[in-house]
């Protein structure tokens, strides 16, 4: 059922007080370890920029009028004069109510399948239930694929999806709202890959910008799910399809394939378990 933003909004309000409760006992003992915090630019607030050399970021305003800003298919919400000191964090036991807002079984099913794939570390995407005040809106978009990175507020998270039949950008998608950025955007990733920068247009090369403040639960991984593909088709980012956007670094291992794989890999899985204060298997 589609909900108007008008209705959402009111509910959001009504219940806010409940649910920071439920928040705070959460989270007390775990975000200071392994706090994530989302995207905050030099542009926005002058301060600590977090994507180093991305000169595009700007505060937009997302379906309810929330002030957010959008890198690739990632957003973060932004709150007040810095950015959100919401989002970006885990959701509450490892637990992503989903809403399906006008999506055919199909499509439901496909991200069922992505879902599962991220089982192995703890997280579950339930159904949404009527009590469930935080949760990931899926929405069919026409052009893009855009997901909240973690969690960050009472009301809805968006995920607009266009890549159904692709279950492996499905899981990445999944992988954002999670909490996970892109694996090439780790401050140390220049010691496992180089950016073949002549190949980027400029818009790529922001997709390159180094997150300083992506917390490493574990060592870099080239075949993450969470990592850019080694050839990149969409002209928007390369100029020579046929060459790739990063070599690896003489001497880097890859067990799999260099770039996003089929599906999360087992450090991918690791670092979720961890990101969530557990163990995988656990
Ligand atoms: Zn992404």
């Amino acid at each position: 059922m589609l909900v108007r933003p008008s209705l959402e909004l009111w509910r959001i309000i009504r219940i806010k007080a409940q649910f920071q409760v439920v928040i705070v006992a959460g989270t007390r003992h775990k975000y200071s370890v392994c706090e994530r915090v989302p995207a905050m630019s030099a542009s926005i607030s002058g301060e600590d920029p977090h994507f180093e050399g991305l000169s595009n970021q700007v505060v937009t305003k997302d379906r309810f009028g929330r002030p957010v800003v959008e890198i690739d298919d990632m957003l973060f919400h932004y709150k007040g004069s810095k950015m959100a000191a919401t989002g970006g964090r885990q959701w509450p036991k490892g637990r992503i109510p989903i809403s399906f807002d006008g999506i055919s079984e199909d499509r439901q099913a496909q991200i069922r399948r992505a879902a599962d794939l991220w089982a192995p570390a703890g997280i579950k995407f339930p159904d949404k239930a009527a009590n469930d005040y935080a949760y990931l809106q899926i929405i069919a978009s026409k052009e893009r694929n855009l997901t909240t990175v973690g969690f960050g507020m009472v009301g809805p998270h968006t995920c607009e999806l266009v890549s159904w039949g692709d279950i492996p950008t499905l899981a990445h998608e999944l992988g954002h709202a999670i909490g996970l950025e892109h694996e090439q955007s780790r401050s140390d990733r220049n010691n496992y890959i180089v950016v073949n920068i002549e190949n980027l247009t400029k818009f790529g090369n922001d997709q390159f910008a180094k997150s300083s403040r992506i917390v490493h639960q574990t060592e870099y991984d080239v075949s993450s799910i969470m990592h850019y593909k080694q050839f990149v088709s969409d002209k928007r980012f390369v100029i020579d399809p046929e060459e790739p956007v990063f070599y690896l670094k003489e001497g880097v291992v890859v067990t799999g394939r260099a770039g996003m794989g089929s599906a999360p890999t087992k450090l991918d899985l690791e670092g979720v378990a961890k990101f969530y204060g557990g163990h995988l298997g656990s």
